[in-house]
This record gives structure tokens, sequence and C-alpha cells, in this order.
């Protein structure tokens, strides 16, 4: 069975040096806010090419706090609008209501399944006061039309980067293209931790401030409170772990190119729509998606030819049961992605024959 993803392979790739950061951590008695996470921070500030790089506890946690400092410093409202695409993982959506703040769904570009810049003015109130955009499947979600449109009624603009991390816009790095940008390090993410982990990169020196007290309990001095905020901290053994697989990034993302390559010029069947990318620098390929009328018959033909699949993702947010308010809303694009698409497996450690294996059984279909 060639599986959807292989989380044990990948980190053996860096056993020997996990192993050291871990014994290092578990040695030097300091757990939580320390060294290796200031490390982190630098790194991943310099990865990023932002003023500053705040480690959390999540990729939820990380737009949580976002929104959370923004309401802190006057510049949201509860009860404002933040638009937001309706095909996206709901952690979006749910980082948005958390803090009474209203999702306002926009339908995606069919081409690239992102947020459709084109019509996102038709949905701006007096209300709106920021955009979250994702960058989905691994592709930057930003173009010039969406950045004019921010600029020209004062929105602030937001990343979702927890599935594209190193992926650039221009000279800009996810996370840094926005005003903030939110990445998770869960560990099937491209950059992916041993456990949960998340940060927040931005420019802004207030908003930077204002995160990294929030995420201490609101505090910027021990047993000082500036604000009621969260525990929402990235461990030490976690930023070590990070510390060694940000070294590998670059060339993790090179081996994903060069799968979603080889599909992309041998996959070759009249039922399957492969992903449209506008250059090969803006697409990271967390996920390889492709769309078909037959997704689940497609689904159990490759389950019995030995290649596990999976679907990013089967319900969209607004059809969720927690979120009943939002079930009678119909987005037509949104619904038709989420009722075809399923993700072949790709990442860095998939060996050749596999990959040969796919395309051969696919094009059989
Ligand atoms: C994974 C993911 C998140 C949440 O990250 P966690 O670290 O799992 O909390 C948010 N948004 C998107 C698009 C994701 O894929």
């Amino acid at each position: 069975m060639i599986k959807f993803l292989d989380l044990k392979k990948i980190n053996a790739q860096y056993q020997q040096e996990l192993k050291e950061a871990s014994n290092r951590v578990i040695d030097s008695g300091w757990y939580l806010l320390g060294q290796e996470l200031s490390k982190f921070e630098e790194n991943y500030a310099n990865f990023c090419k932002t003023d500053y790089a705040l480690g959390v506890a999540n990729g939820l946690d990380a737009l949580r706090l976002i929104f959370k400092a923004y309401i802190e410093l006057g510049i949201m409202n509860e009860g404002d609008e933040i638009i937001v695409p309706a095909n996206t993982y709901i952690a979006s959506v749910l980082a948005i209501s958390d803090n009474n703040l209203i999702p306002i769904f926009v339908e995606p570009n069919l081409q690239t399944y992102n947020l459709d810049s084109s019509i996102i003015e038709k949905y701006i109130t007096s209300k709106t006061k920021g955009v979250l955009t994702v960058h989905l499947y691994g592709q930057i979600s930003i173009d010039n039309r969406m950045l004019e449109i921010c600029k020209k009624h004062n929105l602030k603009l937001i990343e979702d980067g927890a599935q594209s991390h190193g992926a650039t816009f221009k000279d800009k790095v996810s996370g840094a293209i926005g005003d903030v940008g939110a990445h998770s390090f869960y560990p099937g993410k491209n950059l992916g931790a041993l456990g949960d982990a998340g940060a927040v990169t931005t420019d802004d020196k207030d908003l930077y401030s204002t995160i990294k007290a929030l995420r201490n309990y609101g505090s910027h001095k021990k047993y000082e409170n500036l604000y009621q905020g969260l525990n929402s901290r990235l461990d030490e053994i976690q930023a070590a772990f990070l510390n060694v697989k940000l070294k590998y990034i670059e060339k993790d993302i090179a081996g994903r190119r060069a799968v979603a390559d080889y599909y992309l010029k041998n996959i070759n069947n009249s039922n399957i729509i492969l992903p449209n990318l506008e250059n090969q620098n803006s697409h990271v390929w967390h996920l390889f998606v492709i769309r078909t009328k037959k997704r689940e018959e497609l689904q159990e033909y490759l389950l019995k030819e030995g290649v596990q699949t999976l679907v990013h993702y089967p319900i969209p947010p607004h059809k969720q049961i927690a979120y009943k308010e939002f079930n009678n809303l119909s987005y037509v694009i949104t619904e038709s992605i989420h009722n075809e698409v399923i993700s072949l497996p790709i990442s860095a450690v998939l060996n050749i024959e596999d990959i040969e294996k796919i395309v051969t059984v696919i094009n059989k279909w």
C-alpha cells in the first residue's frame, strides 16, 4: 500500500538530529519560553523575511491570537465582518467566530481553489475590517487586486499560511505578503513538528507585542497582566525539533515540486482535472488535489490498486453542524469543489516507483 503520508519516513531522515535536539532540551531543565524558542523565532522570521515571528501552540491559536490582538488594539470590534473563503479548512472560520467576529464567506476561483479577488468588493460593508485569505493546498492566494482592495478599504490582510511555508509572491514569502501571517506546524504540514505548534509572523511591532503578551496569559511581565490572554506557547522541545526541520525545508519543497511536476506532465485521463498553477514559486504543494465527477469511484479504485488518498475537504464550513446558522447559505462553486476533490500522495520521501505506479493506475482508470 502506498500511504497517503508517511510521517515516520519523513522524520526518520532527521532521526539523529531530532534525538540530539530532544536530549538537549531534556538536559537543559528549561521547557517553555527559552532559548530554543528564541532561536526558532529568529530563524523563522529570517525564513519568512519578516521583522518578527512568535511561536504559539498551534495554527488555530495563531489565527485566534491575531484577531484577539486586533480587538485589543481597537482595530477590530466584536460584530465586525471578516471576509474568508467559503472553501477552506474550518480552522480559518473558527478563529473568526471565536472572537465574536462575523465570517463573510466568498467563493473561490475554480482555477486556483483560492479566494476570488474579483468578487471580494461586492461583500465589503461598513463593518468589514479584514480579509482572511487562505493559501490553500500550498498555493499563494494573494494577487495585486486583493492588495489594492485591502488598501483602498483599509482592511487588514491576514494570511492563513498553514499549508504554504516558503511559497512566494514576487519577492515576498508566505506570511509576509499581507499584514500578518498565521502558520501551523502540525506534524503533517510541510514544516511539521512532532506534536502541535504554530507561529505568527508580521512586521507590525504593536501587533507583535500584543500577541506576545496574549499568548502568555496577557502578561508582558511576570504576574502583571495587560490583557485577558490565553496560554498558547510553543514548547521548547517542539521549537528544538523545528529548528532542525527548518534547515531542510527548501529540500522538502524541491522534492514536492518534483513529484507535482511528474504528476502534471504524466497524468493523462479525460475524467480528471489537474491543478492549475500561476507560477512555480507560488506553490509548495502541501497537497496535490485533482478533481473528478466520480470521486468516490476513483477513491475506491485507487485503494484497491494500493494507493491511499484523502479528501480535503468533504464538507465546507458553512455546511457543518457546528455552524447551523450558515447551513442555509449556498456557495455553488465551493460545494462542487467539496464534492469532486481528491488528494494524491505527495511528499519528498515518495519514491519514484511509487510515483510511476500512481500515474499508471490513474491513467488506466
Ligand atoms: C492545519 C490548518 C490550520 C490549523 O492548524 P493547527 O496547527 O492544526 O491548529 C488552519 N488553517 C489551515 C488552512 C490548515 O490547513
